[in-house]
């Protein structure tokens, strides 16, 4: 007779990612006090703060406009060579494939605040900032709400060859620039740990901050915050209570003066015929959503009505 009984004991899942332990905790190290010493000890020439700055925008815009805005939450669609950017230069910001993290995003979107939230902000400040990725929970590579993607070529392919792309774009192309200035050196640190770092902490901002400080003008029920110091680093997406409300939406900030170079790209890729079918609430149904968020807010809360009788 087959043994058909049950292992009595299971191996215990691992309480800690110590691979992204290992990575969240040296980048910070080697990209603030390592370029800080090393320029200091060899020189500061004017293309370091470039590199840094250039290869900062386009890596933050692929995050914001490609895997937010365009993977995420489809809310316009581009051709193939606007996909491939936002693959290569969404892999060179180490925040995982494009498959990976719309997969987590979405359900952000629909568990939010709750137990599938993967950045719950009420598991603290400091969870939806960081210490979530340091939980190896099985469920980040559930892929299950993202078959759409998996149907994209060129997701498919970022998924696929996603560790050579972060190698040889994050970290071999700002070597490379930076050698062909004389010191790759420099190239690696500017171009390579301090702008994935920054990145990486503007990107988390969208999960601690925008969750916990700004206003609530459009859903009262939600966590999420219109913060605009949040939307001035993460290219617009801090006008994150909008986006909760109405996240199909290309644009995060909705007025003209509203900080989102995003949605100015998106914009942008429209002009040249690169992006179309862009998505865009209704004022009628933007007013509403104010009329009752200002509603919510002006009424009293329970355990105050129950006073006041
Ligand atoms: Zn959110
Ligand atoms: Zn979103």
């Amino acid at each position: 007779m087959p043994d058909t009984q049950p292992d009595p004991t299971p191996a215990p899942r691992p309480t800690l990612d110590v691979r992204n332990l290992i990575f969240m905790t040296l980048s910070p190290v080697i990209a603030i006090p390592g370029t800080i010493w090393y320029t200091y000890e060899n020189g500061f020439e004017w293309w370091m703060p470039a590199l840094f700055l250039v290869l900062y925008s386009l890596v933050g815009l692929s995050v914001t406009a490609g895997y937010h805005r365009c993977f995420s939450h489809r809310s316009y669609e581009c051709a193939w060579i606007v996909q491939v950017f936002y693959a290569i230069f969404g892999a060179m910001s180490f925040q995982n494939s494009a498959l990976w993290w719309s997969a987590g995003h979405r359900r952000h979107h629909r568990h939010v605040d709750g137990e599938f939230d993967p950045y719950n902000i009420r598991k603290g400040f400091w969870w939806a900032h960081i210490l979530w990725t340091l939980d190896p929970d099985p469920e980040k590579a559930n892929l299950s709400n993202v078959p759409d993607l998996e149907k994209m070529p060129v997701v498919r392919w970022q998924h696929r060859y996603l560790v050579p792309l972060m190698l040889v774009f994050g970290f071999g192309m700002p070597a490379f620039i930076g050698w062909c200035f004389g010191d790759w050196v420099a190239g690696l640190l500017w171009g390579g740990f301090l702008r994935i770092v920054l990145v990486h902490h503007c990107t988390f901002f969208i999960n601690s901050l925008a969750h916990t400080f700004g206003k609530r003008t459009y859903d009262r029920t939600v966590s999420a915050r219109d913060n605009a110091w949040v939307a001035l680093v993460a290219f617009g997406e801090g006008f994150h209570n909008f986006h909760h409300r109405f996240p199909a939406d290309y644009r995060n900030g909705i007025r003209w003066f509203h900080w989102d170079p995003a949605k100015w790209f998106i914009r942008g890729l429209m002009a040249a015929g690169l992006a179309w079918d862009l998505r865009r609430t209704p004022e009628s149904a933007i007013a509403e959503a104010r009329r009752r968020a200002g509603e919510a807010a002006a009424e009293p809360p329970p355990e105050t009505a129950v006073a006041a009788d």
